[in-house]
């Protein structure tokens, strides 16, 4: 079988006096996520479904929270980490889809910055990462703007 597919799925809590990083790209906003690392929840799920498409378990399991190398820690290094795990075992990424489910800011003036960085930890194009994002149409945490959330699919293919 040359092929394995992987879903990851995050929350953090939107609290102020944090940054909120999403995607690997810092996002101007009164709030930032809450967490051990930067939270980026969309780098989180991405690691989680290249984890899952292998079963090599979760983020929380290579990267304990409890850890103190991981304060703070940009989720970009993460994610390179990550991917050094499926590259040892000759996968390559074929592509990733997700969403990004936050009721503010909008974040479509940063998909494509998204896009980049991403295609470039896990040697694809950007055209191979896609990104949505979508709200709770107001209701729940993510719509009383406490929390968001992110999903992600990937496809590997061995070498
Ligand atoms: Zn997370």
């Amino acid at each position: 079988m040359n092929y394995r597919i992987g879903f990851g799925i995050d929350f953090h809590q939107l609290v102020e006096g944090r940054d909120l990083w999403v995607g690997g790209v810092k996002i101007p906003f009164a709030k930032g996520s809450m967490g051990h690392s930067d939270a980026d929840v969309l780098l989180h799920a991405i690691c989680d479904a290249l984890l899952g498409a292998l079963a090599l378990g979760d983020i929380g399991k290579h990267f304990p929270n409890t850890d103190s190398a991981y304060k703070n820690i940009d989720s970009k290094i993460l994610l390179e980490r990550t991917f050094s795990l499926i590259k040892e075992r000759k996968y390559t990424v074929v592509n990733v889809d997700s969403t990004i489910c936050l009721e503010n800011p909008k974040i479509k003036n940063y998909v494509s910055a998204m896009q980049e960085g991403i295609a470039k930890i896990l040697s694809v194009t950007p055209e191979d990462i896609s990104i949505k994002a979508t709200t709770t149409e107001k209701m729940g945490f993510i719509g009383r703007e406490e929390g968001l959330a992110a999903y992600a699919t990937v496809l590997l293919e061995r070498k």
